[in-house]
């Protein structure tokens, strides 16, 4: 049985969290800003922001 679908889950971007530093895989609605983006989650955006940029 064959299905003409290539698995294309390789391609999605993904990049290391600033903050907590694991990989975080690129999601539909970070498509907009996906450059923006540079934590994982809503908690490591906290510690983003209390902790100053090096
Ligand atoms: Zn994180």
């Amino acid at each position: 049985m064959k299905t003409g679908f290539r698995g294309n889950k390789q391609a999605l971007p993904s990049k290391p969290c600033r903050v907590c530093g694991r990989p975080m895989s690129w999601r539909r609605k970070w498509a907009r800003n996906w450059d923006a983006v540079a934590v994982c989650s809503d908690a490591c955006r906290q510690r983003a922001r209390a902790t100053p940029r090096p």
